[in-house]
């Protein structure tokens, strides 16, 4: 099953990533990790993403639309992959088109902009491995310390509350047309995202017909 997760910054795409990852047995494929993981090793793309990421605004469609492509033609997509993080506009998602990537599911996690603000705040990740964690809803079981590597966790520049208010923005304007995009291809479901995370995920599964 081929999966699309939409929704905005800090909506739990990633933590709903993680479950149906888990259950499925499909990988996760996250643009925004593949590119801080970039900054961090200081790669070509990692360099012409970081002012962009910094400030909350989008990487240019042809540097994620090429990173797409290179990860799902690896051999673990061939069952199936989830897209945490893309498309973020039409253009990307009409790139996904051309390229034949059949998409089954796209799922659009809603939750409202004053709930975004508030819960940003709390998102930390490991600065050593990326996995992240929120003080309040997935905390860690040493606080400051990522479970799985021990390496301290930090807050994301790009997620200081300035810095959210510009990415909300960018999501109403740039991504949120996708849900008419794919409404259109009779693939999208909304979810509307609970307090807690365990029944946002009950409901994701009921709309992956799990
Ligand atoms: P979030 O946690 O807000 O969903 P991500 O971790 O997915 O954010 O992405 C962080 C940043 O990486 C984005 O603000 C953007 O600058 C860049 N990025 C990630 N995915 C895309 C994409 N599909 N198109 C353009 N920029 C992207
Ligand atoms: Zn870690």
């Amino acid at each position: 099953m081929n999966i699309i997760l939409l929704g905005a910054p800090g909506a739990g795409k990633g933590t709903q990533a993680e479950k149906i990852c888990e259950y499925l047995g499909i990988p996760t494929i996250s643009t925004g990790n593949i590119i801080r993981a970039a900054l961090k090793s200081g790669t070509e793309m990692g360099l012409k993403a970081k002012a962009y990421t910094e400030s909350g605004a989008l990487v240019p469609d042809e540097i994620v639309i090429g990173i797409i492509k290179e990860r799902l033609a690896e051999d673990d997509c061939k069952r199936g992959f989830i897209l945490d993080g893309f498309p973020r506009t039409i253009p990307q998602a009409e790139a996904l088109d051309k390229m034949g990537v059949q998409i089954d599911k796209v799922i659009d996690i809603e939750v409202p902009d004053e709930k975004i603000i508030g819960r940003m705040s709390g998102r930390r990740v490991c600065g050593n491995c990326g996995a992240s964690y929120h003080l309040e809803y997935k905390r860690p079981k040493v606080d400051g310390l990522c479970d799985l590597c021990a390496g301290a966790l930090v807050q994301r520049k790009d997620d200081h509350p300035d810095t959210v208010k510009a990415r909300l923005e960018v999501y109403h304007k740039e991504t949120e047309p996708l849900k008419d995009f794919y409404s259109k291809q009779g693939k999208l479901a909304i979810v509307e995202g609970q307090e807690e995370v365990s029944e946002t995920t009950a409901l994701v599964f009921k709309e992956i017909g799990e």
